[in-house]
């Protein structure tokens, strides 16, 4: 070993400190837990261990490649800079602007610079037509944050050091970690606040890796989440638990949540979310009667079609219990900059505009996902011709797979920017590599970094600690290149585009033979850290397990600087009002009346994260080559499955083939499938493509009737299906839905043990 260097995980928020061992050659030999880091202090996860492995895969992206005929084929970045430019001009000049589209995945959000380079690529074109994978699993809580707190990145996260009563629906920190929230180590997080005597309830359809580790477990009907809290405040309310101060100090709008909630009585709604009503009073009465309550939810709230309310109401309980921005309530993160103020200033992430199909507002200036086929495939003025796929796999994670798929074949030109071939590439006119986390210096990303969603607060900087094989570049570099190419230039200024070219070409950069120059990532991550008051990037390196900032605290929001235009929270938005009065009694009548049919939830597998780790042989290898249908004995004995068998699942939006896993853990009347499979058509990844998994998005369904008003969001789960033995000419659903053959060794009795998933 010639070195150990220290950096930390981008593939999820827990941002993990790693000790990486580097060997002469320059490879990563191995990588350990930072046990010295300020924060994660030891923990991380078997993803971020061995995601070195996912990134030397011989299928990694090394050169440009184009699509030939149904082959790709390498070519330099001279051509494919120029190729891509004509066509961008061209499709700019004839059929305007808002016809060059970019869908940005996640991977994405886990850079700093990735995002706001791709965004100012966008601004230079002119185009408003930009979508991304929140759509898919958060942009409930956006569009509900700007209308409650008049700013979308102002999200509110549970004081985990003082909380003494915490209520978490829909969400699986111990596989998931705390989506927006930098926290690690959420198991032993959540059994602190069991040891100083709070409470925690896990209301889940599942009982849930987080719900054996510490609370208890409340099984709920899968998308009845709104339901159980209108009757949470209902009872909150009528049992004296509202705090009158914040309510007449900070608040507006407080009658109406009062007249909305009451007829939501426990007892009204039990029947529909099979809660007892005895449950839930208990649970609002420790959330009453404790020094500090918090309730936090995440995607199984956020994709089940109704994400908006709930996910609104939740907030509502938080603010007028009187625990937002207190301690062990809920608290407002501060980050390197005080974002609201940016935002307002800048009208980041406020964008008015509305999508040609369907007329949906933007939420965090991007459009729903499940309207992009629609706006690829209908003529007309604003029509889509041209879409970038930057660090995402939209064929993989979004709904209605095989119209997208439509969709994506109907495009003059579609080019992704990722570190593999994934099914989106497959069929991509241009595949441009990227550099992995690895291979770029970075800080952390926005969330943490703009948005102070810490625990602890902490800044930590790292260098790449490999370097690129080949001619993969930083997106960042790769953005001012095409901007240039393209003729628009990067946040439409002249001035930056030359600025960030020139310093391109500045002694120092990257001076592969193969690649093309890139900027000075540092230098631009130390003008953010000197702008606000941090110090250098270099100075920060000196600090190689993070430097601790001040901590969180309550008192720093109400009253001071609430972005909404009286300053106070807006506890009844007018759409948000409207949307609740013509949706909630329809869907309480439709779920009262249907208590007995299947509902699909999807989960995420420990070692599956999303669509693009399955390209690794030891995340997928033996009993985890495909994924499952996970049944409650009862449902898989009504529907006369057992253990091992194939099973048709069927629903309005498509139709597949899986293998049957009994799994007691589950409420009876939800099935549930994990997500991110389905890769047989990315003939690129040698591993993935060899699995048999299905893609389950594929029994979703997309376009303007299948997405929620408010924020855009698809139903991804939560959705009706029926389930029956496979018979007959396969029903499979023909994209990414193909049949896996059936389990080894399977018997008729409840399967083994679940390993640790999550929906
Ligand atoms: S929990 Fe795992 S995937 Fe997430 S940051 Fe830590 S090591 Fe990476």
């Amino acid at each position: 070993m010639a070195e150990t260097r220290h950096s930390f995980c981008r593939i999820c928020e827990s941002l993990c400190g790693l000790e990486i061992d580097i060997d002469d050659a320059g490879e990563i030999e191995a990588i350990r837990p930072d046990a010295a880091h300020v924060e994660t202090a030891g923990f991380a996860c078997v993803k971020g261990l061995k995601q070195h492995r996912l990134y030397g895969s011989p299928d990694r992206l090394r050169h440009p490649m184009k699509r030939v005929g149904n082959r790709h084929e390498r070519i330099s970045w001279d051509q494919a800079l120029a190729e891509i430019g004509a066509k961008v001009r061209a499709l700019r000049g004839d059929r305007g602007p808002d016809s060059i589209g970019m869908y940005v995945g996640t991977a994405a959000g886990f850079s700093l610079l990735h995002p706001i380079f791709a965004q100012g690529f966008m601004n230079g074109i002119g185009s408003k037509s930009m979508y991304a994978s929140s759509t898919q699993d958060c942009s409930n809580k956006f569009a509900v944050a700007r209308q409650v707190y008049g700013f979308p990145f102002t999200q509110p996260f549970p004081d985990l050091d003082h909380v003494e009563c915490l209520v978490i629906v829909g969400a699986n920190p111990m596989v998931s970690k705390w989506s927006f929230l930098q926290v690690p180590n959420p198991g032993k997080r959540l059994r602190e606040i069991e040891a100083r005597g709070g409470r925690v309830f896990v209301v889940d359809p599942r009982r849930t890796e987080t719900a054996k580790v510490a609370g208890t477990h409340v099984a709920i009907r899968p998308c009845t989440d709104v339901f159980f809290y209108l009757s949470f405040l209902q009872e909150l309310i009528a049992s004296g638990g509202v705090d009158e101060r914040v309510v007449a100090e900070h608040t507006s709008g407080f009658e109406e949540i009062r007249a909305l909630c009451a007829p939501w009585t426990p007892e009204r709604t039990e029947p529909v979310t099979r809660i007892p009503a005895a449950t839930l009073r208990e649970m609002v009465r420790c959330h009453r009667e404790a020094d500090g309550a918090a309730l936090y939810s995440s995607t199984g709230v956020n994709m089940g079609g109704n994400g908006a309310l709930a996910f609104w109401i939740q907030e509502v309980i938080n603010a007028v219990s009187g625990n937002l921005d207190r301690e062990g309530g809920t608290l407002i993160g501060r980050g390197i900059i005080d974002f609201a103020r940016f935002g307002a200033r800048s009208g980041f992430g406020l964008r008015p505009d509305r999508s040609r199909i369907g007329g949906f507002a933007s939420v965090n200036d991007a459009y729903p996902g499940g309207i992009l086929a629609d706006e690829i495939l209908t003529p007309g003025p604003g029509q889509l011709r041209a879409l970038f796929v930057t660090g995402g796999n939209p064929l993989i994670t979004m709904a209605g797979a095989e119209r997208l798929k439509e969709a994506f074949e109907d495009l003059e030109l579609l080019v992704t920017l990722d570190i593999l071939p994934n099914e989106t590439g497959a069929l991509a006119h241009y595949m441009l590599p990227a550099t992995t986390p690895f291979e770029r210096p970075d800080l952390p990303f926005a969330f943490p970094l703009l948005m102070g969603m810490q625990a602890h607060p902490y800044l930590q900087a790292t260098r790449p600690v490999h370097t690129p094989d080949a001619e993969q570049r930083d997106e960042a570099s790769l953005y001012v290149d095409l901007a240039r190419a393209c003729g628009t230039p990067l946040f439409g200024s002249r001035i930056a585009q030359r600025g960030l070219e020139w310093s391109m070409r500045w002694p120092g950069r990257d001076r592969r033979k193969a690649a093309p120059p890139s900027l000075p990532l540092e230098g631009l991550m130390s003008l953010v850290l000197r702008l606000t008051g941090h110090g250098s990037f270099r100075k920060l390196l000196r600090e190689p397990h993070g430097r601790p900032l001040p901590p969180q605290r309550g008192g720093v929001f109400l009253g001071r600087k609430v972005p909404t235009p009286d300053g106070r929270v807006a506890l009844a938005p007018p759409e948000l009002l409207a949307l609740a009065g013509e949706r909630l009694e329809t869907l309480f009548e439709r779920e009262r009346r249907d208590p007995s049919s299947l509902r699909l939830i999807t989960r995420r597998h420990v070692k599956t994260h999303n669509s693009w780790t399955h390209n690794e042989e030891s995340f997928v290898s033996g009993a985890r080559e495909t994924n499952h249908l996970y049944m409650h004995p009862e449902d898989a004995e009504a529907a006369g499955l057992r253990h091992g068998d194939l099973a048709d699942v069927v629903s309005k939006g498509g139709a597949l083939r899986i293998p049957v896993h009994l799994h007691e853990e589950l409420q009876p009347g939800t099935v549930a499938i994990p997500h991110g499979w389905g890769h047989q058509h990315a003939p690129g990844l040698s591993v993935a493509s060899r699995t048999t998994g299905v893609n389950v998005n594929v029994l979703a369904e997309s376009g303007v009737d299948a997405v929620e008003p408010v924020s855009g969001m698809s139903r991804l789960t939560g959705i009706p299906v029926e389930v029956r033995p496979a018979r007959g000419p396969q029903e499979t659903t023909r994209w990414t839905g193909l049949p896996a053959p059936p389990v080894p060794d399977a018997t008729p009795t409840a399967g083994p043990a679940e390993p640790a998933q999550s929906r």
